[in-house]
């Protein structure tokens, strides 16, 4: 009997734990968000139950990347299956202000927050864009851009779509084409007749997101690259080429660092040196995830993995889909 009992308790066990993983979706609290830049500083979009295919979230972060890097506003997104009972807007705000998303002093954040059991959808804008990205704009980007896919169960979409609005209006409508292109298939994977055509619009789609992010990743290599490269002073071509650096103050978690680079033109052979800014270092996160609370450090954007540390003051509209 006693064995038994035992092997039936097992089972029981078992099954218990089986029907928990199939029918158990995540419920997070604000705290509990997997925050993207633990992946590093190039990551913008927390994804964690999988809502937006991996082409997206690539186009996306090749998107926030470039705008932050044009224009210093940090946008973020985050698509989660549920969110309890908690009010959409009290969650993005908690995640904003915990995250510290912005530029620090300049409270340049942007964040894009989704969840697809209750249909909340909430843009929240740091008080530095809010005079851009006004409560107004925010709303007629969600309802005119977003909500139409969204209600197609078409978060791809409708995110794509969102975040290029918010970059054409932060950039004055000086979107670069390669990311416009999303835009131009729209209307026939919305508007598609035959079941086959709207496949081949979704396929070239997955083609234009793909390529896309693939320039942008292009241009910020060669960006930098081009950065690299100095101004001759004495025969004025873009021609000088680091060949020393020593370090004259070593960055620390509060301040800069500086540097005096020495460059040698490939043109005329003069040797110049330049002082260059070391950024300040940044606390890298915790992989096991416990709640330090070490993000609202930093200001530099690039080379850490850390949100600027801006805030908000609620600004933005929300709305269920
Ligand atoms: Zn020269």
């Amino acid at each position: 009997m006693q064995p038994n009992l035992d092997a039936m308790r097992r089972v029981g066990i078992i099954l218990a734990l089986f029907f928990a993983t199939i029918s158990y979706a995540e419920v997070y609290t604000p705290e509990e968000v997997p925050n993207p830049k633990s992946q590093g500083q190039e990551y913008y979009v927390s994804n964690p139950d999988g809502l937006l295919s991996d082409s997206t979230v690539i186009w996306v972060n090749g998107c926030a990347a470039r705008l932050e890097q044009e224009t210093e506003v940090e946008l973020c997104v985050v698509a989660l299956e549920s969110i309890g009972d908690e009010d959409a807007f009290d969650f993005a705000y908690e995640l904003f202000q915990r995250w510290g998303i912005g530029q620090k002093g300049k409270n340049t954040g942007v964040l894009i927050l989704f969840a697809g059991e209750s249909h909340d959808l909430r843009i929240m804008t740091g008080t530095g864009i809010e005079g851009v990205l006004t409560d107004g704009i925010c709303s007629k980007i969600m309802h005119e851009e977003m909500f139409p896919s969204f209600r197609e169960g078409n978060y791809d979409m409708g995110i794509c779509l969102g975040v290029l609005a918010i970059y054409d209006v932060c950039t004055d409508g000086e979107t670069p084409e390669e990311l416009q292109a999303v835009r131009s298939v729209t209307n026939r994977g919305r508007y598609g007749e035959e079941e086959e055509e709207e496949w081949l619009g979704w396929l070239v789609l997955e083609a234009i997101i793909i390529g896309g992010a693939i320039l942008l990743v292009i241009g910020l290599v060669v960006g930098a690259w081009i950065n690299s490269i100095k101004r001759c002073p004495k025969c004025h071509k873009r021609k000088g080429h680091e060949i020393r650096r020593e370090t004259l103050a070593y960055a620390t978690y509060d301040y800069e660092g500086k540097a005096r680079v020495t460059y040698k033109c490939k043109n005329c052979g003069h040797e110049f040196t330049l002082e260059e800014r070391i950024p300040k270092l940044v606390h890298i996160s915790n992989p096991s995830g416990s709640s330090g609370g070490g993000w609202s450090s930093g200001g530099g954007s690039w080379g850490g993995g850390s949100w600027g540390g801006g805030s908000t003051s609620g600004g933005g509209a929300g709305g269920k889909w």
